[in-house]
């Protein structure tokens, strides 16, 4: 029988009371005041990191446990069978509330659990799901690779059969999240003689097998968010390939929609939040350039286009919660996120000008430099600018197709 959204409602509403502390009126933004970060990646210690990672863990299972985790999942792996109006409702309630940060799951949740969902055996789906949803083991995505990132389909890493196993040789790089992770779904090379397209398997590894090594890679942001991850005799059976051999493209394009869904439907570029346009404005008036109307034009600009992008993202997520696929509307959302940045991150230069480039311990200066050093991660990740446009180019204006893909 369906719970009314009513009684779901009301069931949250207390499920947020047991467990978490109402939120108070968050006090205008005043300068100088409060924390100053404005980072775009969260940077942080080994020990902040691990910390983070076991309270996302235990808010999680707190969820599962209590019928939240998977709202919208199968009943038989502890989902509640229930349509995204539930999940929706449940944001709703939850904003009320001061949530323990859930970024460790973002890939496992958005990309790998619903590739597993689509293309597992029963055997795997059974090992996976719930543990994947409760926040008993994390996922990471093993796709890029020193010479494939935007030509995926371009990958090296070898897998080879035998008998009931495979055996997994080669690099993958970039892997956001590996240094935590307990699974990983990894995209290799199963033949050779193939288009590229066609040679390639989809497998869940165990991140923590023999053979597994992972080196984080420092960022110029000072953190090391990502790792390259070296796969030396990786064996995985058989039971963990996703979809038939040689048939990794398709399974590819399950996770990459996901991707691109997890990442448009944050994208946007709303001028909100910590790099809010208050926050911008006081910046002006405390350096006494609000009078001027090169600064004054660019803070408009900013704002003009950040709602303009956050009313496209919309689009997109109502599309998503109506049950549609969305289109090019992501791309779209996603582009203008990054294009705001970069007014941003252009604006901000303006203003600041040597102060961000000179650590004086000045409030609210040199931490920008965390975001602007962060912004070209954010233009690569998930699809680059230029792979962004290429699909706007084909998709939306109808024009002839990008030559890497015409073969
Ligand atoms: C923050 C972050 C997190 C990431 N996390 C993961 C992860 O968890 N797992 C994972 O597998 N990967 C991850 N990646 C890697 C990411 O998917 C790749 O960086 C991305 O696909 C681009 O590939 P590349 O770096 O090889 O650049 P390339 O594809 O080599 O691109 C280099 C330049 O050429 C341009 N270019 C390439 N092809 C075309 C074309 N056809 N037309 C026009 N221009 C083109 C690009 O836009 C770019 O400017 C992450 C990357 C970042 C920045």
């Amino acid at each position: 029988m369906t719970i009314s959204l009513e009684v779901f409602r009301n069931e949250a509403l207390a499920f947020f009371e047991a467990n978490c502390e109402r939120r108070v009126e968050e006090a205008a933004f005043v300068w100088g005041r409060g924390a100053d970060s404005v980072a775009m990646f969260e940077e942080m210690s080994k020990e902040a990191e691990a910390a983070m990672v076991a309270s996302a863990k235990r808010w999680r299972s707190t969820m599962f446990d209590a019928g939240f985790g998977w709202i919208t999942g199968p009943t038989e792996y502890g989902g509640r069978g229930l349509s995204s109006e539930y999940q929706r409702a449940f944001g709703e309630t939850a904003t009320d509330f001061r949530i323990p940060n859930e970024s460790p799951f973002t890939i496992g949740l958005g990309m790998v659990a619903p590739t597993i969902l689509a293309h597992g055996i029963d055997e795997v789906r059974d090992a996976y799901l719930t543990a994947l949803w409760r926040g008993d083991i994390v996922g990471c995505q093993l796709f890029s690779e020193p010479v494939a990132g935007s030509d995926l389909a371009g990958i090296q890493t070898k897998a080879e059969r035998d008998g009931d196993e495979w055996v997994i040789n080669g690099q993958k790089v970039w892997t956001s999240g590996a240094q935590y992770s307990d699974i990983g779904e990894i995209i290799t090379r199963t033949s050779l003689d193939k288009p590229k397209h066609k040679g390639m398997t989809m497998f869940l590894i165990d991140m923590h097998a023999p053979g597994v090594e992972i080196r984080p890679l420092r960022q110029m942001t000072g953190g090391a968010s990502f790792n390259e991850v070296f796969l030396t005799d990786v064996r995985v059976h058989d039971s963990h390939r996703l979809g038939g051999v040689d048939e990794g493209w398709g399974v590819a394009l399950t996770t990459l929609m996901n991707e691109r869904m997890a990442i448009g439907a944050g994208g946007g570029g709303s001028a909100s939040g910590n790099r809010g346009v208050e926050r911008i404005l006081q910046m002006a008036q405390h350096f006494d350039v609000h009078a001027d109307p090169v600064v004054r034009q660019k803070i408009a600009n900013y704002y003009v286009h950040s709602r303009a992008a956050a009313l496209t993202n919309l689009r997109a997520v109502s599309k998503i919660k109506a049950g549609q696929t969305p289109g090019p509307e992501l791309s779209i959302a996603k582009l203008a996120g990054t294009n705001n940045m970069l007014r941003l991150g252009q604006l901000v230069s303006d203003v600041l000008g040597p102060r961000l480039v000179a650590n004086t311990g000045e409030w609210g200066t040199f931490s920008w430099s965390e975001m602007i050093t962060g912004t070209p991660g954010a233009r690569v990740a998930g699809g680059t600018d230029e792979v962004m446009r290429n699909i706007l180019g084909e998709r939306v204006l109808g024009l002839p197709k990008d030559p890497s893909h015409q073969k």
